[in-house]
């Protein structure tokens, strides 16, 4: 990664782990709306998923490797996301942005949302896609019931 510099908490400097679909979708939106981005993956093909448009930066590396984290200049983060496909590694990231760096704005994706309290404990906000999708699609089902009555 080249030098990082100039990014004080006065600035939105969000740090997404995981480069999936979710991932690199997020990394592309907030850096098209203006944001500093840094998106860490340990498999650098899955930054081919970002835009060509995508203004930010990538950081390849573990992102439970707290050196990587230091490289990522997390102290300086406003906010991570962790969307990795794995519920143990996002709690245990965020975990570590949330008590070791101090990092206000910790979200997490959650495959199981029966472990959502866990998150909780620790002040982390969850996202969790099955849940999400499943009320998206009754209330699609119940705008098509309205329809029909
Ligand atoms: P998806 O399966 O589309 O949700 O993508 C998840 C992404 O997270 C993949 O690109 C993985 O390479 C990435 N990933 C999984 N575990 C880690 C980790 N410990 N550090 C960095 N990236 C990870």
């Amino acid at each position: 990664m080249g030098l990082f510099t100039g990014k004080t908490k006065n600035h939105d400097y969000i740090i997404i782990i995981g480069c999936g679909r979710l991932g690199a979708n997020l990394a592309d939106t907030l850096s098209d709306s203006g944001g500093n981005v840094l998106i860490i993956d340990y498999n650098k093909d899955s930054f081919r998923k970002l835009s060509p448009s995508f203004g930010g930066l990538t950081l390849t590396g573990d992102a439970t490797d707290i050196d990587v984290l230091h490289e990522a200049q997390i102290e300086k983060a406003t906010g991570v996301v962790s969307v990795t496909n794995n519920d143990n590694t996002n709690i245990m990231v965020a975990q570590l942005a949330k008590e070791l760096f101090n990092i206000q704005r910790v979200i997490a994706r959650l495959y199981d949302h029966e472990r959502e309290c866990v998150y909780r404990e620790f002040g982390i906000d969850t996202i969790c896609p099955a849940v999400l999708s499943a009320k998206e699609i009754s209330k699609l089902l119940d705008g098509i019931y309205k329809e029909e009555i």
